[in-house]
């Protein structure tokens, strides 16, 4: 009898294991198997089904490889989670012992590219308006020294004023026409000047004879005529400036005042927005002390309509730093309705906006 037992215990197991093999295939036995060993890593439930509904079957057996990550679920519904990034989220949550709060802010670095260690200031930084990745290590190390607010880092790296003028000098991109950018960094080849010039009508014009871009003309008569309407004096006193010229103008300051006095008031050779022929100073009428020209109506209508037309006030106050130039409330660059306006908004230099949306060719 107890053989007999036997006998029949085996074949009712048999018969048992030949019906589930019916029921199932060799993949419900195998995803069976593998759900078991994801519970006994630790998970749940709830984190199994997003697993199996977010990961590819080679994505599921190298996680099964790795510790138990309680927050699996956070990263896999997390709004930036980038499939292809997956296993760079995990080492980086493990590196850097991150909780689960950090974890939109791990999926951030790496979706960014970035591999330092994790930091609330590399967030922040990271998060910023204007962050340019390109910039990273320069952010960093300028906010090392610098005991300033993030935006004011960015700001200050954008505009490269974490050299000194002059230094890491680059040819100015000639290329982007009316809104190439000529500073204490980037400057303007000789050959690459300016070589669309118009000469201004002496209606617009105090000097006689003085050459404007023929587009940014083209906008600083309108600008000249709608304010003549209104009441408003506009003239140039200084447009185009060759080569020569700007020798001529910064030697005239070092010969006078010394390097220092030059230094603060008139560019390097090559180094002048008037190269371009893109900029002009304005006054009101002939031999106007610039000076002067602050506290007219000219400039307080200057101020809030220039933009109007394409032009915005290249140097303005406060932000010297930024410009590497004084304040200059007479000297005007066109850089085209679009920008100036944003500009004018944002209450933002030129320099600014270059690194962001020209240089980086990001999008408003
Ligand atoms: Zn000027």
């Amino acid at each position: 009898m107890k053989k007999r037992g036997k006998i029949f215990l085996g074949i009712t197991l048999i018969f048992v294991f030949v019906t589930l093999f019916s029921y199932l295939n060799r993949n419900q036995i195998l995803t069976f198997v593998e759900k078991r060993k994801f519970s006994q890593l630790g998970y749940q439930e709830e984190d199994i089904t997003t697993i199996y509904k977010e990961l590819s079957v080679e994505q599921r057996k190298k996680l099964l490889k790795l510790d138990y990550f309680d927050s699996i679920q956070d990263i896999l519904q997390s709004e930036n989670y980038q499939s292809n990034n997956l296993f760079l989220y995990l080492s980086y949550i493990k590196e850097n012992r991150l909780s689960r709060e950090l974890i939109s802010d791990a999926i951030l670095l790496v979706n960014e590219g970035i591999d330092q260690s994790y930091s609330e200031e590399l967030v922040s930084i990271v998060k910023s308006e204007f962050y340019l990745s390109n910039r990273l290590d320069r952010y960093l190390s300028y906010q090392k020294i610098h005991d300033v607010s993030v935006e004011e880092v960015i700001r200050d790296v954008n505009a490269n004023i974490d050299f000194p003028f002059y230094t890491n000098t680059v040819p100015c991109d000639s290329t982007k026409g009316t809104s190439l950018l000529i500073n204490k960094y980037y400057y303007l080849d000789k050959e690459n000047f300016s070589d669309d010039l118009v000469v201004m009508d002496p209606s617009y014009d105090n000097q006689n004879g003085d050459q404007l871009n023929r587009i940014a003309y083209g906008s600083f008569k309108q600008l000249v005529d709608d304010a003549e309407r209104e009441g408003y004096h506009i003239r140039n006193n200084s447009a185009y400036r060759s080569y020569e010229t700007q020798e001529a103008i910064y030697n005239n300051y070092k010969n006078q005042y010394g390097f220092d006095e030059a230094e603060k008031w008139a560019a390097r050779l090559g180094y002048s927005e008037h190269h371009s022929g893109l900029s002009l100073d304005v006054g009101v009428e002939k031999r106007y002390a610039i000076g002067k020209f602050e506290y007219s109506k000219e400039f307080t209508w200057m101020k809030e309509n220039a933009y109007k037309y394409g032009f915005i006030l290249r140097y303005p106050k406060e932000k010297e730093l930024l410009t590497g130039v004084n304040y200059e409330p007479w000297h005007y660059r066109y850089v085209g309705l679009e920008i100036a306006t944003y500009i004018y908004e944002h209450d933002i230099t030129f320099e600014e906006y270059y690194a962001y949306f020209i240089e980086n060719e990001k999008n408003h």
